[in-house]
C-alpha cells in the first residue's frame, strides 16, 4: 500500500488510460439543450462530448475556451461539431451569478435549459490551519455558490417554461469522507451535496430532478500535485482509501447522461458516487 501511497498522478493516470471495459449507457438526448459548467477540460469536456453524442445541443460554459495542456487541441464545443454534435461555447464565470443567469437566458435561442450540469471547480491544496479567508471564499464562490446558483437560475427557467427538466452537481468523494489538506474544498463539495438534496426536495412538485456526481480521482488538470502526496492516505502512507484506481474523464461521462435520462425518472436528491470504492472504505 505504501507503494501506491507513493505512487506519481502520472502512474494513476497511466492505469486509467489503460483501463478497459468503459459502459456505453446513452440515451436520446436530440431534442435537448444541456449546459456544462467547466465543459473545457476534463470531467466537463467528457460529459459534453457524451452529451453531444447522444444528440443533445451543447452549451460549454467556461472561463476559457481552449482546452487545457492535458486536453490539448480542438475546443470542447469544436470537437462536439466534428463527432456530428450541436454546440457552443459561453465564457461565463459561474462564481458571478449574474454571468450564470444570462447563459441560462442565452439557453433560450435553443430551445432552453433541459439539462444543467453545474461541474466547474477549482482546487487548491492547504492544511485547514493555513486556509485563509480569501481561499476559502474563491473556492466556495466557484464551487458552492456556482452549483447553488446554477440549481436555482436553471430550475427557474425550466419550471417558468413547464420543462421537467434535470440539474446535475459535480461534488467529490470529499463531500462525504474526511481527508488531508483541502478541509476547504471539502467544505464546498459537502454544501454542493446539500444544495443538490434541499433543491430535489423543493423542486420535485415542480417535476425538476437534481442529483450529484461524486467522483474520485480522476486524471485531470486539477489534481496536479494532488495525488502525489498524502492526500488519499493519512500521512503513514497506511490507509488505503482506493480500491480501483484513478478514472479517465470518460468514465464518469455516462453517469451523468444516466441520471438526465429517464431512466432516473425516479431519481432525486442522490449522490451517485464513481469513485472507484473509495467511499467504502
Ligand atoms: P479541470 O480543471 O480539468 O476542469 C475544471 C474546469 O472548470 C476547467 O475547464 C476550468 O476552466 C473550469 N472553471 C474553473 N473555474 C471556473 C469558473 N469560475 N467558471 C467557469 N468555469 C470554471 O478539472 P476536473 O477534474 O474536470 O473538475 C471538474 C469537476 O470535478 C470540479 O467540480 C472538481 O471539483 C470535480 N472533481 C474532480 C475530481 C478529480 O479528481 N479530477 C475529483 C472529484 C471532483
Amino acid at each position: 500500500m505504501r507503494e501506491r501511497a507513493a505512487a506519481s498522478f502520472a502512474t494513476l493516470r497511466d492505469a486509467a488510460t489503460d483501463a478497459e471495459g468503459m459502459g456505453e449507457i446513452r440515451a436520446d438526448y436530440s431534442e435537448e439543450t444541456v449546459i456544462v459548467t467547466g465543459g473545457s477540460s476534463g470531467i466537463g469536456r467528457a460529459v459534453a462530448l457524451g452529451f453531444g453524442d447522444a444528440g443533445a445541443t451543447v452549451i460549454n460554459a467556461d472561463v476559457r475556451e481552449e482546452p487545457k495542456d492535458r486536453d490539448t487541441g480542438t475546443p470542447t464545443h469544436e470537437l462536439v461539431r466534428e463527432r456530428g454534435g450541436e454546440a457552443t461555447f459561453v465564457d461565463v464565470d459561474v462564481s458571478d451569478p449574474a454571468e450564470i443567469e444570462a447563459v441560462v437566458d442565452y439557453a433560450r435561442e435553443y430551445g432552453g435549459v433541459d439539462v444543467m450540469v453545474n461541474n466547474a471547480g477549482i482546487y487548491t491544496k492547504s492544511r485547514f490551519r493555513d486556509v485563509t479567508p480569501a481561499e476559502f471564499d474563491e473556492l466556495y464562490g466557484v464551487n458552492a455558490r456556482g452549483a447553488f446558483f446554477g440549481t436555482q437560475y436553471a430550475a427557474e427557467d425550466m419550471i417558468s417554461r413547464g420543462v421537467e427538466g434535470v440539474v446535475l452537481n459535480t461534488t467529490s468523494d470529499t463531500q462525504g469522507r474526511a481527508s488531508w489538506d483541502h478541509s476547504h474544498y471539502a467544505a464546498t463539495k459537502g454544501a454542493v451535496r446539500m444544495v443538490t438534496r434541499s433543491a430535489a426536495l423543493e423542486l420535485a412538485p415542480e417535476g425538476v430532478r437534481v442529483n450529484a456526481v461524486a467522483p474520485g480521482p480522476v486524471a485531470t488538470e486539477i489534481r496536479e500535485g494532488w495525488s502525489e502526496e498524502a492526500s488519499e492516505f493519512g500521512p503513514d502512507g497506511e490507509t488505503p482509501s482506493l480500491p480501483l484506481r484513478a478514472a479517465t474523464p470518460d468514465e464518469l461521462a455516462d453517469a451523468y447522461l444516466y441520471l438526465a435520462s429517464d431512466g432516473a425518472s425516479y431519481v432525486t436528491g442522490e449522490t451517485l458516487w464513481v469513485d472507484g470504492g473509495g467511499h467504502v472504505c
